[in-house]
């Protein structure tokens, strides 16, 4: 039995990042940058305005009111060629070039237009209004670094600099193996002694999540030769993950078949509850969790040790789930030497974060791992954990924090 924290950093040890692939902008969002994306131009390309007005020296506008002669308009579109001259203005408009001459652009509101001409009712800073060339994107400059998770305005900035496509780091693809004789498929109905297979639909979920491909393999029975053959024939996928059948009973097979099949193990045990019989190995550069059946404790697993494998794969910086400090509302008795994952709910006070643990801390009970519920980490030295202490915890899902904003962003 290895700690928490050597077997997460064993996992990652193994796990090398995958390689590239080129997609389209309209596949871009949500995969990971692979390499530094390097701007080859200027955004804007020149100076532009940013209000609707007059384009002016500010020399000549310094003492409004005062009247200049109008000279011509900058609609939107290719600069023209022409140039504000002393005492006269160029209409102008949102986004157009500045024309040359001007170093200003009073805008419309503060001016009256008369036949050729305008009054400047009130001067601007010198400089006002006028967006600079290179003022979103200079030329040469890193608009993306490799290891961005890129979201729409990304996507943005893509076009804006020409690429069509980027590099992005190919997505991990997870095959998910159930064991267990008691299984049955989801549109099965359960007798007695038998359960829905779950765990693959949860694992499913969560790999998506974490960036991957997955797919659910169909159940396999507590036999050595199923698990052996169906293991070998998922071993294509980047990481394959089982549940079930890791533990020491007499049907539990699954760490002998990884081993028929070649894969090398990294561990087994691990001093952490739940999920005490996680199972970690390799084959070349392909992964294999054998993850406990236990509904709560195979999610659990996932969280701490498959999630960031999943994230390294796939080319994130971010590996881990976001973690905040939380007070513990009340003692909780916790496995002695153990490092102790308690499922919480996370309620906002006036000093901070609460986290109140879920009555029923059961392995089998996936309802407390639901949206809003998140991981307290106990210490593995701790034999209770106090109330009025605070503890890292884990955030699972981005509901967690729904309990503890501060009210409407609105006034
Ligand atoms: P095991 O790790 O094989 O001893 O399984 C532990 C418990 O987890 C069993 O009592 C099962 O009912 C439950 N279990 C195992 N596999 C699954 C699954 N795929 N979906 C839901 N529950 C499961
Ligand atoms: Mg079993």
């Amino acid at each position: 039995m290895i700690p928490v924290s050597q077997a997460l950093a064993q996992v990652l040890e193994v796990t090398a990042v995958l390689r590239a692939e080129r997609v389209g902008l309209a596949a871009a969002a949500g995969r990971v940058v692979a390499e530094d994306v390097v701007s080859g131009r200027t955004v804007p390309a020149a100076p532009n305005s940013a209000m609707d007005g007059w384009a002016v020296r500010h020399a000549d506008v310094a003492s409004a009111p005062t009247t200049l002669r109008v000279i011509g308009e900058a609609p939107a579109g290719p600069a023209r060629d022409h140039r504000v001259e002393p005492r006269t203005a160029i209409k102008i408009f949102t986004g157009s070039v500045v024309p040359a001459g001007a170093d200003t652009v009073v805008r419309v509101e503060y001016s009256t237009t008369r036949a050729d001409a305008v009054v400047i009712e009130q001067a601007e800073p010198l400089g006002a209004n006028i967006r600079l060339a290179g003022e979103d994107i200079e030329q040469g400059a890193v608009v993306l670094a490799g290891g961005t998770l890129i979201g729409p305005a990304d996507v943005g900035v893509l076009a804006s600099v020409g690429r069509s496509a980027v590099v992005v780091h190919r997505r991990p693809r997870v095959a998910i193996l159930s064991t267990g004789a008691e299984l049955v498929e989801v549109d099965e109905t359960p007798g007695p002694g038998q359960v829905v297979n779950s765990n693959a639909w949860v694992l499913a979920a969560a790999a998506t999540e974490a960036g991957a491909d997955a797919t659910v393999w169909p159940i396999v029975r507590d036999r050595f030769e199923d698990i052996r053959d169906h293991l070998a024939d998922a071993a294509t996928a980047d990481v394959v993950l089982s549940t079930g059948g890791v533990s020491v009973g007499d049907y539990d097979f699954v760490n002998d078949a990884l081993a028929a099949v070649g894969v090398e193990r990294v561990f087994w045990r691990v001093a952490q509850k739940p999920g005490k019989p996680l199972s970690f190995g390799r084959r070349g550069p392909h992964l294999f969790f054998g993850l406990p059946g236990n509904p709560v404790s195979a999610l659990v697993c996932f969280y701490v040790y498959v999630r960031p494998a999943l994230r390294k794969l796939g080319g994130h910086r971010r590996l881990h789930l976001p973690m905040v400090q939380a007070r513990l509302a009340v003692d909780t008795r916790k496995a002695k030497d153990l490092t102790e994952f308690v499922r919480v709910r996370l309620d906002a006070a006036a000093d901070g974060l609460v986290a109140t643990p879920f009555t029923s801390q059961s392995s089998g009970v996936l309802t407390s791992l639901g949206a809003g519920a998140s991981l307290l980490v106990g210490p593995a030295a701790a034999r209770t954990l106090t109330a009025g202490t605070r503890y890292p915890v884990l955030v699972a899902t981005p509901e967690t924090l729904a309990r503890t904003d501060s009210g409407s962003f609105l006034d």
